[in-house]
């Protein structure tokens, strides 16, 4: 548990904590029990886009009870400030071959959904055995593509969050909880 006494670095400009350390720990874990039920003996590659679910992904991958193989990558920002500028991106691709591969695609946050719609259908194509999705966080009220995700962590409200991964302006990731930011640290705010 963090000590209120000696806060990490951060804290003190978050508003509002929506899921604590406690909370995020007992639901990785659940998780992975479940991940661990979904694909029998198989060996999974996981797919997980950073830097947003680096965090989420070195916890989650540690409670699942079955061979893996990690990759990742790295999807472009496809937001300004202000909102939606297109479509998002691949930056940087895979490097190990899926193919016939029973994959768990993992990110941090659903939000619109164009993100893991764009990733998804990119593995897709390399014929890979099964597709599964797995996220953090989901914000249920804010698809603008219909996608939804084989595994769950927390659904939230429609709020930008910080921590456990989830940057505002490449900050904050090291949170070992998930926040909102003081309203004056959203300048403007952003993600609309
Ligand atoms: P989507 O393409 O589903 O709209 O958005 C997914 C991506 O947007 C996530 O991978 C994440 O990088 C970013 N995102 C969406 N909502 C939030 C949020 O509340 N906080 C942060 N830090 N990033 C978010
Ligand atoms: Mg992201």
């Amino acid at each position: 548990m963090t000590s209120i006494m000696n806060p990490p670095a951060g804290y003190q400009d978050l508003d509002k904590i929506i899921v604590s350390e406690s909370m995020i720990k007992r639901r990785v874990r659940k998780l992975g029990a479940e991940i661990t039920g979904a694909f029998g003996e198989e060996e999974i590659t996981v797919v997980a886009i950073i830097n947003g679910s680096l965090f989420f992904v070195a916890d989650l991958l540690r409670e699942i009870r079955r061979p893996i193989r990690l990759d990742c990558i790295r999807v472009s920002s496809y937001r300004n400030e202000t909102r939606s500028i297109g479509k998002p991106e691949i930056v940087h691709s895979l490097t190990i071959d899926i193919a016939n591969r029973h994959v768990l695609l993992i990110d941090d946050i659903l939000d619109t959904g164009k993100t893991l719609s764009v990733v998804v259908n990119l593995i897709k194509k390399l014929n890979p055995a099964s597709v599964r999705t797995c996220v953090l966080l989901d914000k249920k009220g804010r698809r603008e593509v219909d996608f939804e995700a084989d595994f769950v962590g927390f659904p939230i409200e429609d709020q930008f969050v910080v921590g456990y991964g989830l940057d505002f302006a490449e900050r904050y990731r090291n949170l070992p909880c998930i926040g909102l930011l003081k309203a004056h640290l959203q300048n403007p705010p952003e993600w609309r």
